[in-house]
C-alpha cells in the first residue's frame, strides 16, 4: 500500500484545491481526471484511499466504484465519494456500489479531514489482519470458514424511550437483522446478550450518563464491543464535534432524524465489514494457534516447547526457583509400528499425549518435540516432587494398555524419562539460553541412561 491518496475529478481546479488541502494535513496525493485512468492508477499506485469525483467524462465515479469493489487488486481501497449534488438517490446508489462515504461539495476540511483519518485507521487495521491471515491461508493452515447467514445485532441506545422505538420502526422494515433497545448500562455489563453487538447506534445525548460521545470511549475500551461499530446519531452536525466523534472511534455519524432506508444500508455495511474483520481475526488467532500446536496429538510442538523453557529458565533467574526439564521417549516404539502398523502407532501417540496431558498441572508444560519424544518442563519445583511427578508420567503410560477400538487391539507401551533439575542459583550475571541448552543434554544423557538401563523408568541426571 502506497502512502498516497488518488483524487478523481475531471476539473483540474477541483483537483488543486483538494491536494492543497490534503498537502496540509501530510498527505501525499496522486491525480486522475477520469475513470478508466483511475482505475488503472488504483491497480497500479496502490492508493491508500480514494477521492472519487461522481461526474467524470467518461465512466460515471459510481460505477468506478463498482469495478474497484470487483476487482481483488483495488477491493479493499477505501473510497470516498464527492460530489455536488445531495441527491439521495445517488447516495444509496453510492454506497450499494461499495463507497464508504459520501461528502458533498462544498467540503467542509475538518470533517473531510477526520473521516480520511477514521477511515484510514479502520483500513490499516484491516490490511494488517489480512495480510496475517493470509500468510497462514498460503500455508494452508486456515479455518475454511463459510458465507454469514446469521442475521447481524444491533443495539440501539437513546436517552429516551421513544427515541429508540422511533429509530427501531424506521429501520426494521429495511432489516433483517436483530434489533435490540439497550440502555447505557446494559450496553456496557458483561451480560454477553446485552453486549457483543454488531453495531450500536448512539444517542449524541443521552441524559443522565452524559454525552454519547463518553459512551463510544467506553464501548472502545470494553473486550466485547471493542470491534464493534459504533455510529452517533446526531440532530445537526457539527463539524468540530463530528470530528472528534470520528477521532475518538465513532465508525459513522448519522444525521438526526434517521433517513431509514438509507441508514439501514449504511448499518449492513458496517455489519458486514465488522463480520469481515472478525474473521480475520479468527483466522490469525486459528493459525497462531496451528503455528505453536502439534498436528497429531494436540500438544504443544518443539518450536513452542523450547521457546516456553527459555522462558522459564529465565524466570526461575529472576526468581531463583528452581525448575525441572524432563525428556520422555517411548520405549521400543519402532517394533509398535512394525507390529501393528503405522495408524497404530500414531493412535498410540496421541493416547499417550493425552495421557501425559492428563497426568499434569495446568501450569507444567508438555510439548512434542520429536517422533515418539516428549519434554515436560515444571516451573518452580523441587527434585522430590519433579520425581514424582515424573514416576507418575511412566506409569499413566505403562499402567495399561492403550485400546485401539478401530483396530480391534490392545497395545502395551512403555516410556523412559530422563530427568535434570534447573541451575542452582550462582552469584553474578546469568546465560540463561546457555543454561538451557546445559540442562537439556543433561535430561537427554539421563534418558539416554534409562533406555540402557532396561527401560521403563526414571533416571535423574547428575548434577551440572
Ligand atoms: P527406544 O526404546 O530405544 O527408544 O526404541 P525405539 O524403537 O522407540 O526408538 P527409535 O528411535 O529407533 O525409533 C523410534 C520410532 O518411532 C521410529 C518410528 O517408527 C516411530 N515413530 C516416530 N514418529 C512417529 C509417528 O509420528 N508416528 C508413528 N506411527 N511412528 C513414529
Ligand atoms: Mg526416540
Ligand atoms: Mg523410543
Amino acid at each position: 500500500m502506497s502512502r498516497r491518496i488518488l483524487i478523481v475529478d475531471d476539473l483540474a481546479t477541483n483537483r488543486i484545491i483538494l491536494k492543497v488541502k490534503l498537502n496540509a494535513a501530510c498527505h501525499e496525493t496522486i491525480q486522475a481526471s477520469d475513470g478508466t485512468s483511475a482505475l488503472k492508477m488504483a491497480r497500479d499506485e496502490q492508493p491508500k484511499l480514494i477521492l472519487l469525483d461522481l461526474m467524470l467524462p467518461d465512466i460515471s465515479g459510481i460505477e468506478v466504484c463498482r469495478r474497484l469493489r470487483a476487482d481483488p487488486l483495488t477491493q479493499h481501497i477505501p473510497i470516498v465519494i464527492i460530489t455536488a449534488s445531495a441527491d439521495r438517490e445517488k447516495r444509496l446508489l453510492a454506497l450499494q456500489a461499495g463507497a464508504d462515504e459520501f461528502l458533498v461539495k462544498p467540503l467542509n476540511e475538518v470533517i473531510l479531514l477526520a473521516r480520511i483519518r477514521s477511515l484510514l485507521r479502520t483500513h490499516e487495521l484491516e490490511s494488517e489482519l489480512r495480510m496475517r491471515s493470509e500468510t497462514w491461508a498460503e500455508m494452508e493452515l486456515a479455518e475454511r470458514e463459510t458465507v454469514f447467514t446469521l442475521p447481524g445485532r444491533i443495539g440501539l441506545i437513546a436517552a429516551k424511550p421513544q427515541t429508540a422505538i422511533g429509530w427501531r420502526q424506521s429501520l426494521s422494515p429495511h432489516l433483517l437483522d436483530r434489533i435490540t433497545i439497550l440502555s447505557p448500562t446494559e450496553a456496557l455489563s458483561d451480560q454477553a446478550d446485552a453486549s457483543e453487538q454488531d453495531i450500536y447506534l448512539i444517542d449524541a445525548d443521552l441524559g443522565a450518563y452524559g454525552s454519547g460521545l463518553r459512551l463510544v470511549a467506553d464501548l472502545r475500551s470494553r473486550k466485547q464491543s471493542r470491534h464493534s461499530a459504533l455510529a452517533l446519531v446526531l440532530p445537526e452536525v457539527e463539524p468540530n464535534a463530528a470530528a472528534l466523534a470520528l477521532d475518538m472511534g465513532a465508525t459513522d455519524l448519522l444525521p438526526c432524524p434517521l433517513e431509514g432506508q438509507e441508514t439501514a444500508l449504511r448499518i449492513s455495511l458496517h455489519i458486514q465489514r465488522k463480520r469481515r474483520a472478525d474473521q480475520l481475526r479468527r483466522a490469525v488467532h486459528h493459525g497462531l494457534k496451528l503455528a505453536v500446536t502439534d498436528p497429531l496429538t494436540g500438544l504443544y510442538n518443539r518450536r513452542y516447547g523450547m521457546s516456553h523453557l527459555d522462558r522459564v529458565a529465565a524466570s526461575s533467574a529472576r526468581s531463583g526457583r528452581r525448575f525441572a526439564v524432563m525428556l520422555l521417549d517411548l520405549d521400543r516404539f519402532k517394533t509398535v509400528n512394525d507390529v501393528h502398523g503405522h495408524a497404530a502407532g500414531d493412535a498410540v501417540l496421541e493416547t499417550v499425549a493425552a495421557r501425559l496431558r492428563s497426568s499434569l498441572h495446568p501450569k507444567d508444560m508438555v510439548a512434542r518435540i520429536g517422533g515418539e519424544e516428549f519434554l515436560v518442563v515444571l516451573p518452580e519445583t523441587t527434585m522430590g516432587a519433579a520425581r514424582q511427578v515424573a514416576e507418575r508420567l511412566c506409569r499413566s503410560v505403562a499402567g495399561h494398555p492403550v485400546r485401539l477400538d478401530e483396530l480391534s487391539l490392545e497395545v502395551s507401551v512403555t516410556m523412559s524419562v530422563g530427568l535434570a533439575l534447573g541451575p542452582c542459583l550462582t552469584d553474578g550475571p546469568r546465560d540463561t539460553s546457555a543454561e538451557t541448552r546445559q540442562i537439556l543434554a543433561r535430561a537427554d544423557a539421563a534418558l539416554l541412561a534409562a533406555k540402557s538401563d532396561g527401560r521403563n523408568q526414571v533416571t535423574i541426571a547428575s548434577a551440572a
